[in-house]
């Protein structure tokens, strides 16, 4: 069975740019992963008039619709009153919230004014969801032709509540359990990526398979939903494809994280990583150091901008920057080599290159980067010219240097 499900958010901080709306592509994607693909998404600003069109619209249209924000206390608060009015129905107290909102309070030691009593009111007949994670509890009620629940706009709030009242509803409502996958591949582009899987995407065998990419740059995440008998052996049948044509592109799967997933596995061996940066500035330690539990495999990550600080804090020979240049693979060797021993670590990883918009030459074109791999049996590198702006050279050279590490630990 399929669902039409569109989202409604708002808030005047969400038309004026200075608040991002987070909400709606968080659930987008737990929806995608339920298998349900949302039909539309409106934004409107704090205003009777747009939001009750907006109500009448979407509920007229969806089976659920699911709103955020606008459940707080204050005066441009108007959700639940506006959800009232379209339904012709009064707000009426409800006792069991009002005493949760004032035992918050109590607890949190602050006084509760007149307006908090606001967000214990619901139109007449409304499911209430009680919040966990704040003050505003959510609420469902049966509006035109669709289920509409409200959410408060608090990010926490939003995902908590959505977690705990949405996804169980949407599951429920489609009556089998759908199978998700998501594989995250690394070293080819979203076009190079879609182009391969074709034959997959269009083999008959997985017709009605929901097939789609996630662009998590430099990754590409691609996922797929089953629904429907024999949900869960048709994905895995589709993983064991993908994984076949991707190979070692394929670094992990679901929730992993690259970065996290090293820390993990140099833990396991007991060894540890030292850094050397010079175009990425930081941007590899800072992805190591963002895993809980870095120190564990990371005791040093330098960042050496200038020549000089290769040749003094990393031991780079004047000469060999002399004669290469700064941006060469002979340097991104010495600095991984010289990260490596200066640490003392099983591993060294080596970074120079030309991220732009300036310093690039006929030779070596803003995007040249050269890696480099120290180990046990010796150093490789790789060259490589990434295409795009400074942050996306930075972010692609850091990626590849956790690639790298990643085959050397597979092998
Ligand atoms: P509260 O009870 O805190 O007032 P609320 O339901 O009234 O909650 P809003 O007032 O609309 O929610 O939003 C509260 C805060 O949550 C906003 O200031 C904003 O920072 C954040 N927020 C609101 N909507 C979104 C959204 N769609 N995406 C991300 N953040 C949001
Ligand atoms: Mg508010």
């Amino acid at each position: 069975m399929s669902l039409s499900v569109e989202l409604l958010a708002t808030g005047d901080e969400l038309l004026t740019g200075q608040v991002v709306d987070t909400n709606s592509p968080w659930l987008m994607d737990r929806l995608w992963d339920a298998g349900v693909m949302v039909g539309r998404k409106t934004l409107v600003g704090d205003d009777r008039e747009v939001l009750e069109a907006a109500l009448r619209e979407t509920t007229g249209r969806a089976d659920l619709v699911i709103m955020s924000g606008g459940l707080g206390p204050t005066e441009d608060d108007l959700t639940a009153e506006c959800v009232a009015r379209v339904m012709g129905l009064p707000l009426e107290p409800h006792a069991p919230s009002l005493a949760a909102i004032a035992e918050r309070f109590q607890r949190m030691g602050r006084t509760m004014t007149p307006n908090n009593a606001k967000q214990a009111r619901f139109p007449r007949g409304a499911t209430i969801h009680p919040n966990r994670w704040g003050t505003a509890p959510g609420f469902t009620v049966q509006l035109g032709r669709a289920a509409l629940t409200c959410l408060p706009g608090v990010p926490a709030e939003y995902r908590g509540l959505a977690e705990e009242v949405v996804l169980p509803w949407v599951a429920a409502r489609l009556g089998s359990a759908p199978a998700a996958r998501v594989l995250k591949l690394l070293g080819l582009g979203e076009s190079a990526a879609d182009q391969a899987m074709r034959p997959v995407m269009d083999d008959p065998a997985h017709r009605g398979v929901r097939f789609g990419y996630r662009a998590h740059f430099p990754e590409v995440h691609l996922k797929w939903t089953v629904t429907g008998p024999g949900a869960e052996p048709r994905a895995a049948a589709i993983e064991a494809a993908v994984r076949a044509l991707f190979g070692d592109a394929v670094w992990g799967s679901g929730k992993e994280e690259l970065a996290a997933l090293l820390v993990a596995r140099l833990a396991a061996r007991r060894e540890k990583v030292a850094l050397a940066e010079s175009c990425t500035g930081g941007l590899l330690a800072s992805l190591v150091t963002a895993v809980p539990g870095a120190s564990a495999v990371l005791d040093l990550g330098v960042v050496a901008y200038a020549n000089e600080m290769k040749t003094r804090v990393l031991g780079v020979e004047e000469a060999l920057l002399g004669a290469s240049g700064a941006v060469s693979e002979p340097v991104a060797r010495a600095l991984a080599e010289g990260a490596r021993s200066i640490a003392g670590a099983t591993w060294g990883l080596g970074i120079t290159g030309i991220a732009g918009p300036d310093g690039g030459t006929p030779e070596k074109p803003v995007g040249t980067v050269h890696l480099a791999l120290a180990g046990p049996g010796g150093t490789e590198a790789v060259a490589r010219l990434y295409r795009g702006d400074r942050e996306r050279v930075r972010r692609a050279a850091a990626f590849e240097a956790l690639d790298l590490l990643r085959r050397a630990l597979l092998r």
